[in-house]
């Protein structure tokens, strides 16, 4: 099914980087919001911090691809991590993942997605056939928008939990 992530995991910093190598996972798209950062904020968690660093040093590609309206915000972050970034990305359509599969110069089956939203993240990355991992969101704040939509994805992810004990 085209909404499931191929891996759940409870934060970014969970993700087994090995794993992630043994998959031939070249390169990680990450989401901004409620994925390494809170929402709406510029500030990205030390722990993600260091999970990114621990990712570069194993030889790992990454970029930042957002769906945030301010892409100012969404340049700061990435350029503080030294990384690219793909602003107001429209996910799930795959323009945004493709730009920064590009940039990185490798394959759909080289790429793995990290994000916390089913309807943005996840599909966007199983239709383009990559690797996706569903983090928790790091907190109950975020848009209105996006708590509407969490209504519909909270019993598909107790249902991929569950699967997955
Ligand atoms: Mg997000």
């Amino acid at each position: 099914m085209c909404l499931e992530p191929t891996l759940l995991a409870k934060a970014v910093w969970e993700i087994d980087l090995d794993d992630l190598r043994s998959r031939g996972v070249k390169g990680i798209i990450l989401d901004l919001d409620n994925t390494i950062a809170y929402w709406n904020e510029r500030e990205v968690l030390p722990q993600a911090r260091e999970w990114i660093a621990r990712a570069r040093e194993r030889g790992l590609a990454l970029y930042l691809v957002s769906n945030a309206f301010r892409g100012s915000r969404v340049r700061a972050v990435a350029g503080e991590l030294g990384i690219g970034c793909v602003r107001r990305a429209g996910k799930p359509f795959g323009a945004g993942y493709r730009r920064a599969m590009k940039e990185m110069k490798i394959s759909p089956a080289e790429t793995c997605v990290i994000g916390d939203q089913v309807f943005t993240d996840i599909l966007g990355g199983n239709r383009l056939g990559l690797t996706t991992i569903l983090v928790e969101p790091l907190a109950a704040r975020e848009s209105p928008h996006t708590r509407l939509i969490r209504l519909i994805e909270r019993p598909l992810r107790r249902r991929w939990a569950r699967r997955s004990e």
